[in-house]
């Protein structure tokens, strides 16, 4: 069942008490695109890279991963085409000077640009539509000629550089390092088409809008793998790809289906065969999660013509040497982190009864996060925090547990208020130590989901655990 929408201020306000993230800089007045993981954040977005490596790596023998770096020659953006062509057309409102990306602009109005269209071309459709299209920052419809705007992030490594002054990039996208260590990679990694090559870095762009909160970023995270097929044989892998990063998201991630589209890109760039997104329903609406692209042979072309390295396979069995084809799969942690709270935040109501029979209705916020994903596996209470023997008992426990799981020692306020506070968090159990574990050797577990608690065994604890998370 669809839930009621989330605004996005709610899950900003959210994820910022909570620890989760937190504006770049904050005590200089922040830093805008640009924000950082807190205590729970780093947890849920390490749990995210760690489900996307195993459904990419270590389910598929057929791939294996890398870790280029973020700086490389600027030759290598020069061939990719980053540098002449990795741009956004840019629209400053004349009024308050707030710039903002042309086509979204056209998009509010439902005019969607053309993907071969240049800066140009959409500047043009702009000033079409120049009596509609308003400022989002001061609501006037003034704006001056579209530019196009380069999104490579420049450093100043480069004046250190033997050959003098060429900028060098933070790089804008992690597939390049990719397709550069493609020789490297066939040369010992004993692959053999088909075969992927998957990595996980920080990418750079000198994004024009700075209104999503983490859906877009100027220093953001990319779970990249790339695919290399024969000519023949890219169609149906490409197909294949599709379908299995469907089952990713519904599966392995558990987001609700009704919440997930594709989106065909019409129009493509001309090395381009086929692209499709896997777009969420994020607060602001259905966005771009994923990419997924038949890129044909043009990466391992271009490298080849400008590096001069034959970037080229020899098949083992037939003797044909040919230039392989790839499909590429492309996601965001930072989009898969929104998507997979915007999904999770609950707000729910449920009975509660008192000792005395009487039953209310109460409210909390639950994070109904897949547990794999949960930054916090189980939070382990003593029942009072000035007992000695309880908290010695509860620590006890908390050493066991910690050995394999991610736990939290919480002995602050009554164990209700320890349950919301886990409950936000999305911790899918709770341990309680209580007199009777003192007797007895039996603690309370407490499901995040059912709310229902049962009495086991501290000896039962690690077996219980290894099956149910
Ligand atoms: P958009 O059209 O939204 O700008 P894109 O098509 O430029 O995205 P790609 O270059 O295909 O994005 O990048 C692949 C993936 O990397 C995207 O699907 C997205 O999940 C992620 N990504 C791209 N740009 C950003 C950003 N600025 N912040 C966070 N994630 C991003």
């Amino acid at each position: 069942m669809a839930k009621e929408s989330i605004k996005m201020d709610e899950l900003v306000a959210f994820t910022k008490r909570r620890g989760f993230i937190f504006p770049s800089s904050e005590i200089y007045g922040g830093f805008a695109a640009v924000y950082d993981y807190g205590p729970y954040g780093v947890e849920l977005a390490k749990n995210i890279r760690e489900t996307w490596w195993k459904a990419m790596v270590q389910n598929h023998p057929d791939i294996v991963g890398l870790d280029s770096s973020i700086f490389m020659s600027p030759k290598v953006w020069e061939a990719s085409g980053h540098v002449g062509g990795f741009s956004d057309p840019m629209a400053e409102c004349k009024q308050c000077h707030t710039r903002s990306r042309a086509d979204h602009l056209l998009e509010e109005i439902d005019i969607f640009a053309d993907e071969k269209m240049s800066d140009e071309e959409v500047g043009g459709l702009l000033r079409d539509y120049s009596q509609k299209i308003t400022c989002p920052k001061c609501g006037q419809k003034d704006f001056a000629d579209v530019k196009s705007f380069n999104l490579l992030v420049k450093s100043n490594l480069g004046s250190f550089t033997d050959d003098g002054n060429d900028p060098v990039y933070l790089r804008g996208e992690t597939c390049q390092g990719i397709y550069v260590n493609f020789k490297n990679i066939l040369d010992t990694a004993r692959v053999k088409v088909p075969f992927g090559i998957a990595q996980i870095g920080k990418a750079f762009r000198n994004e024009i809008t700075a209104r999503q909160f983490i859906f877009r970023k100027r220093e953001f995270e990319q779970m990249e793998m790339q695919y290399f097929v024969h000519p023949d044989d890219v169609t149906k892998t490409y197909e294949d790809w599709r379908q299995k990063r469907w089952d990713y998201y519904t599966n392995d991630l558990g987001l609700r289906e009704e919440n997930l589209q594709w989106h065909k890109h019409e129009n493509l760039v001309f090395y381009c065969k086929n692209a499709w997104d896997i777009e969420y329903r994020f607060p602001f609406g259905f966005k771009e999660l994923e990419g997924i692209h038949n890129r044909g042979d043009y990466d391992l072309s271009v490298h080849t013509e400008h590096s001069g390295v034959k970037l080229s396979y020899r098949d083992p069995k037939t003797n044909e040497q040919y230039t392989p084809h790839i499909v590429e799969t492309s996601v965001g942690v930072d989009r898969t982190f929104l998507a997979i709270l915007t999904d999770a935040y609950t707000i729910e109501k449920f009975k509660k009864t008192d000792p005395g029979g009487k039953i209310s209705e109460e409210s909390r916020t639950v994070l109904k996060l897949p547990r794999k994903l949960a930054p916090v596996k189980i939070a382990i209470f003593p029942l009072l925090r000035n007992k000695s023997d309880l908290v010695k008992k509860a620590k006890k426990v908390f050493a066991m547990l910690a050995e394999d799981y991610n736990c939290e020692f919480d002995d602050n306020g009554n164990v209700g208020k320890r349950y919301r506070r886990q409950d936000e968090i999305g911790t899918p159990y709770c341990v309680t130590v209580d007199f009777d574990t003192l007797e007895d050797n039996t603690v309370t577990i407490r499901d995040r989901d059912t709310m229902k608690q049962r009495r086991l065994s501290i000896d039962a604890l690690n077996q219980y655990f290894s099956k149910n998370l």
